[in-house]
């Protein structure tokens, strides 16, 4: 029999200095456990022991010249956790807080969130402590190209298939394939997130966002609720909260927040003009990680070194990076009546915040669940690329709103509660779990 606090304590052990990694760890089996003590043949093939071990972690080092001349060297890496359902599947970050534990959270996560999906794909995540802050375009295109020379030895559109994440949109794809393309002579879809110009699949740079409302539009007929009228607090700025502005306010939701490092934007009227949204693009582009200039661009609201999270709304929705909620905010938001919350952000919200709204019945939907259109949508770029086609933007669409509707669906059958209640997170992590350990099962050692 497996006990959650002597499996993870184990976990902590073997994993120093690696809270990211340990804390996603805990929260699946702190869902799975019961599952896998009433299932033998989870436990006689180690699935706990195995899931929680990557098959590797690749560290490489990454030289490149600045504008200036100088030689700079970063680390990068690329985390292939499991591939029993599939290629290793996840996307690229470039941040300054990356660091192999924090990939190993993600990747851990992206397991299951592809799991989800119902497509054959494994978990995998990679990236680099690259800060893209203050470089020029030419800088950042030298560094893809440093980046892709290491990691396209252990690529492969059947072996593993990265994308994008925070700091890594289409600009760095095209660079990355670029270079993946100089060097092997292949165009193949090896990466997805790919531009619509030579590969990609249309609604892949709106597939987060747009998944993640459709999740929310299910969470709320759940409860006999529709998204009109909602009054919407996002954080972040970049591309996902960027999809989610995009389809919330063509859903008839009220956008009121976008936030950054230097604080958040409040814009009582609502992020809800093609303009407004499209500025989101804009200050991307800029390489600054400010959200300020928008104050004074449309007339609303900065505060700076703030979250969004005290602004008083129907729905929160974390955008940006794990753990960017926490159990103050949590409280914040329900004195203020938040209704749901949903990470569109991978572990958006801390453990204590987590279990905050579920002691105040507040339903969250986890990243793996309400996040999993980004990586949806990779999935169908993988299938047309493998057919040597482009399907219409209303296909794709229609696919990824179908697949939404069935992982909200099967988060709610694992995740009823007795109450009547749906526990979101342990749904997800229920479903995610048991089509991998099959897997694993299936497969043998
Ligand atoms: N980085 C995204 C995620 O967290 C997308 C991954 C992908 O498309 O492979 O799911």
């Amino acid at each position: 029999m497996y006990e959650v606090r002597s499996f993870v304590e184990d976990v902590a052990r073997r994993n120093p200095a690696q809270p990211e990694f340990v804390q996603a760890v805990t929260e699946v089996c702190e869902s799975v456990i019961d599952v896998v003590n009433r299932t033998p043949s989870y436990g006689g093939n180690k699935i706990l022991e195995r899931i929680t071990e990557p098959d590797r972690v690749i560290s490489f080092r990454v030289e490149w010249e600045d504008d200036r001349g100088e030689l700079q060297v970063n680390r990068g890496y690329r985390v292939q956790f499991n591939n029993a359902l599939g290629p290793y599947k996840g996307g690229l970050r470039f941040h300054p807080s990356v660091t192999a534990g924090g990939l190993k959270f993600l990747a851990f996560e992206q397991i299951f969130k592809n799991s989800l999906t119902g497509l054959p794909m494994g978990g995998g995540k990679g990236g680099s402590d690259f800060n893209a802050r203050g470089r020029s375009e030419r800088e950042i295109r030298r560094f893809s190209n440093a980046f892709m020379t290491e990691l396209q030895r252990y690529l492969g559109p059947d072996t593993d298939v990265p994308a994008g994440d925070i700091g890594v949109g289409g600009r760095e794809i095209g660079y990355l394939y670029g270079q993946w393309k100089r060097l092997r002579s292949e165009h193949t879809g090896v990466l997805t997130g790919k531009s619509r110009l030579w590969g990609g699949s249309l609604v892949r740079p709106e597939a987060t966002g747009f998944g993640a409302i459709y999740f929310l539009v299910e969470m709320l007929n759940e409860r006999g609720e529709s998204l009109e009228g909602k009054r919407i607090a996002l954080s972040g700025f970049g591309n996902v909260a960027w999809g989610a502005a995009l389809k919330a306010t063509e859903l008839g939701a009220r956008v009121v927040t976008i936030s950054g490092p230097d604080g958040y934007i409040h814009d009582a009227d609502g992020i809800n003009t093609d303009e407004k949204i499209e500025y989101m693009l804009d200050l991307r582009a800029s390489n600054n990680d400010v959200v300020e200039p928008y104050a004074r661009e449309f007339g609303a609201t900065f505060v700076p070194r703030r979250k969004p999270w005290e602004v008083s709304v129907d729905v929160a929705i974390p955008c940006a990076i794990q753990n960017e909620l926490d159990g103050s905010d949590a409280k914040a938001l329900i004195k203020n009546g938040v209704g749901v919350v949903v990470e569109a952000s991978n572990m958006g919200c801390t453990a204590d915040a987590v279990e905050t709204f579920a002691a105040a019945g507040v339903p969250l939907a986890p990243g793996k669940a309400a996040n999993a259109g980004g990586v949806a949508v990779s999935g169908l770029e993988m299938s047309q690329n493998a057919m040597k086609l482009s399907w219409p933007a209303e296909e794709v669409d229609a696919k990824l709103q179908s697949i939404m509707q069935t992982i909200h669906a099967t988060c709610v059958r694992h995740g009823r509660m007795p109450g009547g209640g749906i526990d979101y997170v342990r749904g997800a992590n229920i479903a995610g779990f048991r089509r991998v350990a099959d897997a694993m099962v299936d497969l043998g050692y």
